[in-house]
């Protein structure tokens, strides 16, 4: 097989938010299993430096997932860059401000649900027309343990993860005979930049104390371990492994409390 025939036959995946922790480590895992990859953020300086170090089956691509245009744009080429589209990765998300329900603006909400909720939906909506094109595919959702249990001063977030659940098993039931999987992922705490503010001031000890009360690994994932996960789903494809949610989280949703 020609080197043209390999890059042909190799799948095509986007990936959102793919400058940040998760997304780079997902983008850079799918690489080095050969897979073609429009990597998607709205840092355009950090996709170039992802970039810099993956070759030429890595196409940056700066939209806004919370943008319609954006996200119809964004599909479009990666059919125009690739030729065709087998996995979508709705990875982009943001925390917002942390603060009591009582305190929390109603404006971070929206913002909020704008890429984490609105962002997934439009990625969906647009994704699967090419999937269906392509003779199937896979998505997978950037969920959080946050879709399954509560957290304190963060309704923006936890309530936008639960909305990622509802949407993974709506659209999974939906294209089901189509041969396209559609699961959410829900990792625990993972070492990326959206994190170190929950971190921040504590020494190494505080660090580890609190982490020893949220999981018994006694550490958060780092992220080339959800991204193993995101590649599974999109490379390998399970085909029978549909509308899930996978917990990632070093067992910290398999306690009651902290028995
Ligand atoms: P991160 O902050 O390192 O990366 C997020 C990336 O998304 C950034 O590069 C940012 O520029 C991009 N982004 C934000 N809004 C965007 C938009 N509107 N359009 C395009 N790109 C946008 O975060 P991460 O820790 O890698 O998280 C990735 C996903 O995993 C998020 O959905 C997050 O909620 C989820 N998650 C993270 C953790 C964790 O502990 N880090 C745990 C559970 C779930």
């Amino acid at each position: 097989m020609s080197a043209t025939e390999v890059e042909r036959d190799s799948p095509s995946v986007v990936v959102t938010g793919a400058a940040g922790g998760i997304g780079a480590a997902t983008v850079g895992a799918l690489a080095k299993r050969g897979a073609r990859v429009l990597a998607v953020d709205l840092d355009a300086d950090g996709l170039a430096e992802l970039c810099a170090g993956l070759g030429p089956s890595v196409v940056a691509h700066r939209a806004d997932v919370g943008d319609e245009a954006d996200a119809e744009a964004m599909i479009a080429t990666a059919v125009a860059e690739f030729g065709r589209l087998d996995g979508l990765f709705n990875n982009a998300g943001i925390v917002g401000v942390r603060a009591p329900v009582v305190d929390y603006p109603a404006e971070d909400l929206d913002r909020v649900y704008r890429t984490n909720v609105r962002g997934v939906f439009l990625g969906m909506k647009y994704a699967i027309p090419a999937l269906v094109a392509a003779g199937g595919g896979s998505i997978v959702n950037a969920a959080s343990t946050g879709a399954m249990v509560g957290a304190s001063n963060m309704a923006g977030y936890i309530s936008s993860k639960h909305a990622v659940l509802g949407l993974t098993r709506t659209v999974a039931l939906e294209v089901a005979r189509l041969g396209i999987t559609v699961n959410a992922m829900a990792p625990g705490t993972v070492d990326t930049p959206m994190v170190q503010p929950f971190f921040a001031g504590l020494s190494p000890e505080e660090a580890r104390q609190r982490l020893l009360g949220v999981t018994r690994t006694g550490r958060i994932a780092q992220p080339a371990e959800i991204a193993a996960v995101a590649t599974w789903l999109l490379l390998d494809r399970p085909t029978y492994l549909t509308g899930a949610l996978i917990p990632i989280d070093g067992a910290q949703t398999a306690q009651a409390g902290t028995a």
